[in-house]
Protein backbone atom coordinates (compact mmCIF):
# COMPACT_ATOMS: atom_id res chain seq x y z
CA UNK A 1 0.00 0.00 0.00
CA UNK A 2 3.10 2.27 -0.07
CA UNK A 3 4.45 3.50 -3.29
CA UNK A 4 6.79 5.84 -4.51
CA UNK A 5 4.70 7.71 -6.70
CA UNK A 6 0.81 7.24 -7.29
CA UNK A 7 -0.69 8.37 -10.88
CA UNK A 8 -3.98 9.36 -10.93
CA UNK A 9 -5.71 8.57 -14.21
CA UNK A 10 -4.64 5.21 -16.34
CA UNK A 11 -5.07 7.38 -19.51
CA UNK A 12 -2.21 7.46 -21.88
CA UNK A 13 -0.61 10.18 -19.80
CA UNK A 14 -0.61 9.11 -16.50
CA UNK A 15 0.42 4.98 -18.15
CA UNK A 16 2.81 6.66 -20.46
CA UNK A 17 4.33 8.56 -16.81
CA UNK A 18 4.19 5.46 -14.97
CA UNK A 19 5.84 3.33 -17.46
CA UNK A 20 8.99 5.82 -17.48
CA UNK A 21 9.27 5.80 -13.79
CA UNK A 22 9.13 1.81 -12.96
CA UNK A 23 11.65 1.61 -15.54
CA UNK A 24 14.21 2.94 -13.19
CA UNK A 25 12.87 0.63 -10.66
CA UNK A 26 10.72 2.75 -8.84
CA UNK A 27 7.00 1.61 -7.08
CA UNK A 28 4.30 2.83 -8.96
CA UNK A 29 0.58 2.64 -8.59
CA UNK A 30 -1.85 3.84 -11.39
CA UNK A 31 -5.41 4.32 -10.31
CA UNK A 32 -7.83 3.94 -12.96
CA UNK A 33 -11.20 5.07 -11.85
CA UNK A 34 -13.21 2.84 -14.68
CA UNK A 35 -13.16 -1.11 -15.56
CA UNK A 36 -11.06 -0.95 -18.45
CA UNK A 37 -8.38 0.64 -19.57
CA UNK A 38 -9.09 2.71 -23.16
CA UNK A 39 -12.63 3.02 -21.96
CA UNK A 40 -15.06 4.78 -23.23
CA UNK A 41 -12.82 6.06 -26.18
CA UNK A 42 -13.40 10.04 -25.87
CA UNK A 43 -11.06 11.03 -29.11
CA UNK A 44 -11.22 10.71 -32.93
CA UNK A 45 -7.64 8.89 -33.22
CA UNK A 46 -5.91 11.63 -35.14
CA UNK A 47 -1.98 11.56 -34.53
CA UNK A 48 0.98 12.22 -36.00
CA UNK A 49 3.90 9.04 -36.89
CA UNK A 50 5.97 11.00 -34.07
CA UNK A 51 3.16 10.13 -31.32
CA UNK A 52 3.42 6.36 -32.07
CA UNK A 53 7.20 6.68 -31.82
CA UNK A 54 7.69 8.57 -28.51
CA UNK A 55 5.11 6.49 -27.00
CA UNK A 56 6.30 3.30 -28.21
CA UNK A 57 2.95 1.88 -29.53
CA UNK A 58 3.22 -1.06 -31.63
CA UNK A 59 2.08 0.27 -35.58
CA UNK A 60 -0.85 -1.96 -35.43
CA UNK A 61 -2.99 0.38 -33.84
CA UNK A 62 -3.13 2.45 -36.96
CA UNK A 63 -6.08 2.49 -39.28
CA UNK A 64 -5.36 5.13 -41.85
CA UNK A 65 -3.12 7.50 -43.35
CA UNK A 66 -3.42 10.87 -44.22
CA UNK A 67 -1.93 12.63 -47.06
CA UNK A 68 -3.97 16.02 -46.59
CA UNK A 69 -7.11 18.07 -45.57
CA UNK A 70 -10.15 19.67 -47.61
CA UNK A 71 -10.75 22.75 -45.80
CA UNK A 72 -14.43 23.59 -46.32
CA UNK A 73 -15.56 27.57 -45.83
CA UNK A 74 -18.79 28.56 -44.62
CA UNK A 75 -20.05 29.77 -48.20
CA UNK A 76 -19.01 26.09 -49.34
CA UNK A 77 -16.22 26.76 -50.99
CA UNK A 78 -13.29 24.62 -51.01
CA UNK A 79 -9.21 24.59 -50.01
CA UNK A 80 -7.87 21.44 -51.25
CA UNK A 81 -4.44 20.48 -49.78
CA UNK A 82 -3.88 16.99 -51.07
CA UNK A 83 -0.24 16.67 -50.49
CA UNK A 84 2.21 13.50 -51.07
CA UNK A 85 3.65 13.00 -47.71
CA UNK A 86 2.09 11.48 -44.55
CA UNK A 87 0.87 14.31 -42.14
CA UNK A 88 -1.27 12.41 -39.51
CA UNK A 89 -2.28 8.60 -39.04
CA UNK A 90 -5.70 7.66 -37.79
CA UNK A 91 -5.40 4.95 -34.83
CA UNK A 92 -7.66 2.73 -32.83
CA UNK A 93 -7.70 4.84 -29.88
CA UNK A 94 -8.74 2.58 -27.06
CA UNK A 95 -5.80 -0.03 -28.90
CA UNK A 96 -3.66 2.58 -28.10
CA UNK A 97 -4.65 3.10 -24.60
CA UNK A 98 -4.17 -0.30 -23.83
CA UNK A 99 -0.62 -1.02 -25.56
CA UNK A 100 0.75 1.93 -23.17
CA UNK A 101 -0.35 0.54 -20.01
CA UNK A 102 0.73 -2.73 -20.97
CA UNK A 103 4.37 -1.03 -21.21
CA UNK A 104 3.81 0.03 -17.88
CA UNK A 105 2.79 -2.75 -16.80
CA UNK A 106 5.70 -4.57 -17.63
CA UNK A 107 7.97 -2.24 -16.41
CA UNK A 108 6.50 -3.08 -13.18
CA UNK A 109 3.59 -0.35 -12.82
CA UNK A 110 0.88 -1.74 -10.71
CA UNK A 111 -2.38 -0.91 -12.46
CA UNK A 112 -5.80 -0.81 -10.59
CA UNK A 113 -8.50 -0.71 -12.18
CA UNK A 114 -12.13 0.84 -10.61
CA UNK A 115 -10.03 2.99 -8.44
CA UNK A 116 -11.17 6.46 -8.32
CA UNK A 117 -8.80 9.21 -5.83
CA UNK A 118 -11.27 10.59 -4.39
CA UNK A 119 -9.06 12.65 -1.80
CA UNK A 120 -5.60 12.89 -0.63
CA UNK A 121 -3.74 14.75 2.70
CA UNK A 122 -0.41 15.69 3.35
CA UNK A 123 1.16 13.66 6.39
CA UNK A 124 5.05 14.62 7.48
CA UNK A 125 6.92 12.54 4.95
CA UNK A 126 4.46 11.35 2.08
CA UNK A 127 0.76 11.60 0.85
CA UNK A 128 -2.11 9.47 1.82
CA UNK A 129 -4.62 9.35 -0.90
CA UNK A 130 -8.12 7.98 -0.81
CA UNK A 131 -10.10 6.23 -3.70
CA UNK A 132 -13.39 4.80 -3.72
CA UNK A 133 -14.66 2.80 -6.11
CA UNK A 134 -18.50 2.09 -6.77
CA UNK A 135 -19.95 -0.78 -4.44
CA UNK A 136 -16.18 -1.80 -3.54
CA UNK A 137 -15.14 -0.11 -0.20
CA UNK A 138 -12.64 2.40 -0.35
CA UNK A 139 -9.11 2.16 0.31
CA UNK A 140 -5.93 4.26 0.96
CA UNK A 141 -2.76 4.36 -0.28
CA UNK A 142 0.37 6.30 0.70
CA UNK A 143 2.79 7.75 -1.76
CA UNK A 144 6.11 10.11 -1.79
CA UNK A 145 4.54 12.06 -4.91
CA UNK A 146 1.39 12.36 -6.41
CA UNK A 147 0.37 12.49 -10.06
CA UNK A 148 -2.32 14.29 -11.28
CA UNK A 149 -3.28 12.61 -15.03
CA UNK A 150 -6.96 12.97 -14.44
CA UNK A 151 -7.98 14.53 -17.25
CA UNK A 152 -9.97 18.16 -17.95
CA UNK A 153 -12.35 17.68 -14.57
CA UNK A 154 -8.58 16.48 -12.62
CA UNK A 155 -10.12 15.74 -8.65
CA UNK A 156 -6.17 16.60 -8.26
CA UNK A 157 -5.67 19.46 -9.38
CA UNK A 158 -9.05 20.71 -7.89
CA UNK A 159 -8.23 19.35 -4.19
CA UNK A 160 -5.36 22.07 -4.66
CA UNK A 161 -7.10 24.85 -5.87
CA UNK A 162 -5.33 24.79 -9.36
CA UNK A 163 -6.63 27.28 -11.37
CA UNK A 164 -8.23 25.35 -14.52
CA UNK A 165 -7.93 25.85 -18.39
CA UNK A 166 -9.72 29.29 -19.26
CA UNK A 167 -11.14 27.57 -22.13
CA UNK A 168 -13.20 24.01 -22.24
CA UNK A 169 -14.63 23.14 -25.92
CA UNK A 170 -17.23 20.60 -25.79
CA UNK A 171 -16.90 18.29 -28.36
CA UNK A 172 -19.59 15.69 -30.32
CA UNK A 173 -17.84 12.56 -32.17
CA UNK A 174 -19.11 9.68 -33.65
CA UNK A 175 -18.23 6.97 -35.62
CA UNK A 176 -20.38 6.46 -38.71
CA UNK A 177 -20.96 4.82 -41.81
CA UNK A 178 -20.59 6.68 -44.57
CA UNK A 179 -20.91 4.36 -48.44
CA UNK A 180 -18.60 5.76 -51.16
CA UNK A 181 -16.60 7.57 -48.79
CA UNK A 182 -12.70 6.80 -48.32
CA UNK A 183 -9.15 8.09 -49.27
CA UNK A 184 -6.71 9.82 -47.56
CA UNK A 185 -7.72 13.35 -47.03
CA UNK A 186 -9.62 15.47 -43.84
CA UNK A 187 -11.88 17.36 -44.22
CA UNK A 188 -12.45 20.29 -42.03
CA UNK A 189 -15.67 22.55 -42.11
CA UNK A 190 -14.89 26.21 -40.82
CA UNK A 191 -18.30 27.77 -39.49
CA UNK A 192 -19.07 29.82 -36.83
CA UNK A 193 -23.08 29.44 -37.33
CA UNK A 194 -22.31 25.28 -36.98
CA UNK A 195 -19.21 25.22 -35.19
CA UNK A 196 -19.04 28.38 -33.05
CA UNK A 197 -15.14 28.59 -32.37
CA UNK A 198 -14.17 25.29 -33.03
CA UNK A 199 -14.74 23.24 -36.58
CA UNK A 200 -16.50 20.06 -37.91
CA UNK A 201 -14.79 17.43 -38.97
CA UNK A 202 -14.86 14.01 -41.18
CA UNK A 203 -11.91 11.81 -41.65
CA UNK A 204 -11.81 8.27 -43.28
CA UNK A 205 -10.80 5.25 -41.47
CA UNK A 206 -11.45 2.80 -43.88
CA UNK A 207 -13.92 1.78 -47.18
CA UNK A 208 -17.50 3.37 -46.18
CA UNK A 209 -16.26 4.38 -42.18
CA UNK A 210 -15.51 7.26 -40.61
CA UNK A 211 -15.18 9.68 -37.97
CA UNK A 212 -16.73 12.61 -38.16
CA UNK A 213 -17.55 15.37 -35.13
CA UNK A 214 -17.85 19.16 -34.15
CA UNK A 215 -17.07 21.35 -31.76
CA UNK A 216 -18.87 24.25 -30.14
CA UNK A 217 -16.51 26.88 -27.36
CA UNK A 218 -18.74 28.69 -24.84
CA UNK A 219 -16.54 31.83 -25.35
CA UNK A 220 -19.03 32.32 -29.09
CA UNK A 221 -22.36 33.59 -28.00
CA UNK A 222 -24.33 31.40 -30.57
CA UNK A 223 -27.84 29.55 -29.96
CA UNK A 224 -25.67 26.83 -28.49
CA UNK A 225 -27.17 25.23 -25.66
CA UNK A 226 -24.37 22.70 -23.96
CA UNK A 227 -24.32 19.91 -26.29
CA UNK A 228 -23.15 20.12 -29.48
CA UNK A 229 -24.88 17.51 -31.30
CA UNK A 230 -27.72 19.21 -32.93
CA UNK A 231 -24.87 21.43 -34.74
CA UNK A 232 -23.77 18.25 -35.53
CA UNK A 233 -27.61 17.34 -37.11
CA UNK A 234 -26.96 20.78 -39.13
CA UNK A 235 -23.42 20.29 -40.20
CA UNK A 236 -24.34 16.81 -42.04
CA UNK A 237 -27.37 18.44 -43.60
CA UNK A 238 -25.57 20.65 -44.97
CA UNK A 239 -22.83 19.41 -46.51
CA UNK A 240 -23.47 16.65 -49.33
CA UNK A 241 -20.14 15.03 -48.64
CA UNK A 242 -22.45 13.50 -45.51
CA UNK A 243 -25.18 12.06 -47.69
CA UNK A 244 -25.83 8.14 -46.44
CA UNK A 245 -24.20 9.09 -43.25
CA UNK A 246 -25.10 6.64 -40.58
CA UNK A 247 -24.34 6.92 -36.88
CA UNK A 248 -22.46 3.85 -35.47
CA UNK A 249 -20.82 4.68 -32.33
CA UNK A 250 -21.59 8.39 -30.71
CA UNK A 251 -19.21 9.68 -28.35
CA UNK A 252 -17.85 13.45 -27.22
CA UNK A 253 -16.21 15.19 -24.60
CA UNK A 254 -13.66 18.28 -23.45
CA UNK A 255 -10.66 19.32 -24.22
CA UNK A 256 -9.13 22.17 -22.17
CA UNK A 257 -7.37 25.40 -23.93
CA UNK A 258 -5.44 27.80 -22.22
CA UNK A 259 -2.20 27.56 -20.35
CA UNK A 260 -1.85 26.97 -17.30
CA UNK A 261 0.89 28.83 -14.96
CA UNK A 262 1.27 26.37 -12.39
CA UNK A 263 0.94 22.42 -13.07
CA UNK A 264 2.85 21.39 -9.74
CA UNK A 265 2.63 21.93 -5.74
CA UNK A 266 4.29 20.33 -2.95
CA UNK A 267 4.57 16.41 -3.67
CA UNK A 268 2.12 17.11 -6.65
CA UNK A 269 2.61 17.66 -10.39
CA UNK A 270 -0.35 17.41 -12.88
CA UNK A 271 0.42 16.15 -16.40
CA UNK A 272 -1.25 15.52 -19.90
CA UNK A 273 -4.96 17.44 -20.04
CA UNK A 274 -4.91 17.58 -16.27
CA UNK A 275 -2.33 20.63 -16.88
CA UNK A 276 -3.90 21.74 -20.12
CA UNK A 277 -1.44 20.34 -22.49
CA UNK A 278 -3.43 20.69 -25.21
CA UNK A 279 -2.69 22.03 -28.59
CA UNK A 280 -5.08 25.20 -29.02
CA UNK A 281 -6.11 25.41 -32.42
CA UNK A 282 -6.94 21.50 -33.04
CA UNK A 283 -7.55 20.59 -29.33
CA UNK A 284 -4.99 17.53 -30.03
CA UNK A 285 -3.57 16.54 -26.58
CA UNK A 286 -1.97 12.97 -26.98
CA UNK A 287 1.18 14.50 -28.75
CA UNK A 288 1.84 17.74 -26.25
CA UNK A 289 0.26 15.29 -23.06
CA UNK A 290 2.80 12.56 -23.70
CA UNK A 291 5.88 15.43 -24.00
CA UNK A 292 4.10 16.71 -20.98
CA UNK A 293 4.18 13.34 -19.02
CA UNK A 294 7.87 12.89 -19.90
CA UNK A 295 9.21 15.95 -18.63
CA UNK A 296 6.75 14.73 -15.15
CA UNK A 297 8.49 11.78 -14.91
CA UNK A 298 11.97 13.06 -15.37
CA UNK A 299 11.38 15.39 -12.35
CA UNK A 300 9.63 12.56 -10.27
CA UNK A 301 13.14 10.57 -10.59
CA UNK A 302 15.02 13.35 -9.71
CA UNK A 303 12.72 14.54 -6.60
CA UNK A 304 12.73 10.74 -5.67
CA UNK A 305 16.71 10.74 -5.87
CA UNK A 306 16.90 14.36 -3.94
CA UNK A 307 14.07 13.40 -1.85
CA UNK A 308 12.79 16.84 -2.39
CA UNK A 309 8.95 17.10 -3.12
CA UNK A 310 9.24 20.96 -2.12
CA UNK A 311 6.82 23.52 -4.44
CA UNK A 312 10.07 25.07 -5.59
CA UNK A 313 11.79 21.65 -6.82
CA UNK A 314 8.65 20.64 -8.53
CA UNK A 315 8.63 23.96 -9.84
CA UNK A 316 11.37 22.61 -12.31
CA UNK A 317 8.90 20.39 -14.06
CA UNK A 318 7.02 23.17 -15.19
CA UNK A 319 9.98 25.41 -16.43
CA UNK A 320 10.81 22.31 -18.46
CA UNK A 321 7.78 21.57 -20.19
CA UNK A 322 7.29 25.43 -20.82
CA UNK A 323 10.77 25.45 -22.45
CA UNK A 324 10.25 22.86 -24.63
CA UNK A 325 6.09 23.87 -26.26
CA UNK A 326 5.16 26.60 -23.60
CA UNK A 327 5.55 29.02 -26.54
CA UNK A 328 4.11 26.33 -28.88
CA UNK A 329 0.84 26.79 -26.52
CA UNK A 330 0.93 30.94 -26.19
CA UNK A 331 1.32 30.88 -29.79
CA UNK A 332 -1.92 28.60 -30.80
CA UNK A 333 -3.63 30.75 -28.25
CA UNK A 334 -3.07 33.86 -30.06
CA UNK A 335 -3.70 32.84 -33.61
CA UNK A 336 -7.06 31.13 -31.91
CA UNK A 337 -7.92 34.49 -30.39
CA UNK A 338 -8.27 36.23 -33.95
CA UNK A 339 -10.05 33.02 -35.55
CA UNK A 340 -12.44 33.83 -32.29
CA UNK A 341 -12.72 37.41 -33.69
CA UNK A 342 -13.44 36.60 -37.27
CA UNK A 343 -16.83 36.45 -38.70
CA UNK A 344 -17.84 34.05 -41.74
CA UNK A 345 -17.41 36.47 -44.12
CA UNK A 346 -13.73 36.80 -43.10
CA UNK A 347 -13.16 33.19 -42.86
CA UNK A 348 -15.11 33.03 -46.20
CA UNK A 349 -12.58 35.69 -47.54
CA UNK A 350 -9.02 33.79 -46.11
CA UNK A 351 -9.76 30.30 -47.25
CA UNK A 352 -9.77 32.48 -50.92
CA UNK A 353 -7.47 34.27 -50.45
CA UNK A 354 -5.19 31.12 -49.64
CA UNK A 355 -6.41 29.08 -52.27
CA UNK A 356 -3.70 29.85 -54.61
CA UNK A 357 -0.58 27.60 -55.64
CA UNK A 358 1.90 30.14 -53.32
CA UNK A 359 -0.19 29.81 -50.64
CA UNK A 360 -0.95 26.28 -50.64
CA UNK A 361 2.29 24.87 -51.14
CA UNK A 362 3.27 27.26 -48.05
CA UNK A 363 0.56 25.39 -46.28
CA UNK A 364 1.42 21.93 -47.53
CA UNK A 365 5.53 22.46 -46.67
CA UNK A 366 5.12 24.02 -43.34
CA UNK A 367 1.82 21.93 -41.80
CA UNK A 368 2.59 19.96 -39.08
CA UNK A 369 -0.63 18.53 -36.60
CA UNK A 370 1.88 19.03 -33.51
CA UNK A 371 3.18 22.56 -34.24
CA UNK A 372 1.08 24.80 -35.60
CA UNK A 373 3.26 27.71 -35.01
CA UNK A 374 5.73 27.00 -38.58
CA UNK A 375 2.65 27.46 -40.28
CA UNK A 376 1.23 29.99 -38.53
CA UNK A 377 4.16 32.08 -38.59
CA UNK A 378 3.62 31.97 -42.21
CA UNK A 379 0.59 32.10 -43.12
CA UNK A 380 0.57 35.95 -40.18
CA UNK A 381 1.91 37.09 -43.58
CA UNK A 382 -1.26 36.08 -45.67
CA UNK A 383 -2.28 40.14 -45.94
CA UNK A 384 -6.12 39.10 -44.63
CA UNK A 385 -4.74 37.63 -41.47
CA UNK A 386 -1.60 40.15 -40.67
CA UNK A 387 -4.41 42.57 -40.92
CA UNK A 388 -6.21 40.90 -38.00
CA UNK A 389 -2.76 40.48 -36.50
CA UNK A 390 -1.85 43.57 -36.82
CA UNK A 391 -5.22 45.04 -35.12
CA UNK A 392 -5.06 42.31 -32.30
CA UNK A 393 -1.52 43.91 -30.89
CA UNK A 394 -3.08 47.14 -31.67
CA UNK A 395 -5.56 46.36 -29.29
CA UNK A 396 -3.58 45.01 -26.81
CA UNK A 397 -1.10 47.87 -26.69
CA UNK A 398 -4.10 49.93 -26.24
CA UNK A 399 -5.17 47.57 -23.39
CA UNK A 400 -1.57 48.00 -21.86
CA UNK A 401 -1.65 51.61 -22.12
CA UNK A 402 -4.82 52.07 -20.73
CA UNK A 403 -4.38 50.02 -17.26
CA UNK A 404 -1.42 51.44 -16.88
CA UNK A 405 -2.73 55.04 -16.50
CA UNK A 406 -5.68 53.70 -14.17
CA UNK A 407 -2.34 51.99 -12.17
CA UNK A 408 -0.73 55.85 -12.15
CA UNK A 409 -4.02 57.62 -11.29
C1 LIG B 1 -14.16 13.99 -28.86
C2 LIG B 1 -12.68 14.16 -28.69
C3 LIG B 1 -11.82 13.93 -29.77
C4 LIG B 1 -10.44 14.06 -29.61
N1 LIG B 1 -9.63 13.77 -30.67
C5 LIG B 1 -8.28 13.84 -30.54
C6 LIG B 1 -7.42 13.51 -31.62
O1 LIG B 1 -7.87 13.15 -32.70
N2 LIG B 1 -6.07 13.57 -31.40
C7 LIG B 1 -5.53 13.98 -30.20
O2 LIG B 1 -4.28 14.05 -30.06
N3 LIG B 1 -6.33 14.29 -29.16
C8 LIG B 1 -7.68 14.24 -29.30
N4 LIG B 1 -8.49 14.55 -28.23
C9 LIG B 1 -7.87 14.90 -26.95
C10 LIG B 1 -7.32 13.67 -26.27
O3 LIG B 1 -8.30 12.67 -26.21
C11 LIG B 1 -6.82 14.01 -24.84
O4 LIG B 1 -5.95 15.11 -24.94
C12 LIG B 1 -6.11 12.85 -24.19
O5 LIG B 1 -7.01 11.78 -23.95
C13 LIG B 1 -5.49 13.27 -22.86
O6 LIG B 1 -5.02 12.16 -22.17
P1 LIG B 1 -4.98 12.17 -20.56
O7 LIG B 1 -4.40 10.84 -20.18
O8 LIG B 1 -4.38 13.42 -20.08
O9 LIG B 1 -6.51 12.26 -20.15
P2 LIG B 1 -7.64 11.19 -20.37
O10 LIG B 1 -7.48 10.47 -21.64
O11 LIG B 1 -8.91 11.93 -20.12
O12 LIG B 1 -7.40 10.14 -19.19
C14 LIG B 1 -7.64 10.48 -17.86
C15 LIG B 1 -7.97 9.20 -17.14
O13 LIG B 1 -8.12 9.49 -15.76
C16 LIG B 1 -9.24 8.77 -15.26
N5 LIG B 1 -9.68 9.52 -14.08
C17 LIG B 1 -10.27 10.73 -14.03
N6 LIG B 1 -10.46 11.12 -12.75
C18 LIG B 1 -9.97 10.12 -11.98
C19 LIG B 1 -9.86 9.93 -10.58
N7 LIG B 1 -10.30 10.85 -9.70
N8 LIG B 1 -9.31 8.77 -10.11
C20 LIG B 1 -8.87 7.80 -10.98
N9 LIG B 1 -8.96 7.94 -12.32
C21 LIG B 1 -9.48 9.08 -12.82
C22 LIG B 1 -10.22 8.77 -16.42
O14 LIG B 1 -11.12 7.69 -16.30
C23 LIG B 1 -9.28 8.60 -17.61
O15 LIG B 1 -9.07 7.24 -17.92
C24 LIG B 1 -9.89 14.46 -28.36
C25 LIG B 1 -10.74 14.73 -27.29
C26 LIG B 1 -12.12 14.58 -27.44
C27 LIG B 1 -13.00 14.85 -26.26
Amino acid sequence: MDYDVIVAGGGPIGCFAARDIAEQGCRVLVLEEHREIGEPVQCSGLISERVLEISRVSNNVVLNKLKGAVVHAPDKNILNLKGDRVYGVVVDRGAFDRDIARQAAKAGAKIYRGKKLISFDYLTDKLIVNTTSGEDKGCAFTCKLLIGADGFNSTVARLLDLAPAQEKVTLFAAEVSLPGFDGHLAHIFLDHQLAPGWFGWLMPVRENIARAGIGCSPLMNHDWRGSPRPMFEKLIAKYPIFKGLEILKTTGGIVPIGYLERTYDTRVLLAGDAAAQVKPISGGGLYLGLKGASFCAATAIKALQKNDFSRAFLKTYQDAWDEDFGLEIKCGLKHREIFLNMDNREIESLTGFLNKPHWRNIILKYGDLDYHSRLAAKLSLAPPWANRFLENGLKALLRGLAQAAECRY
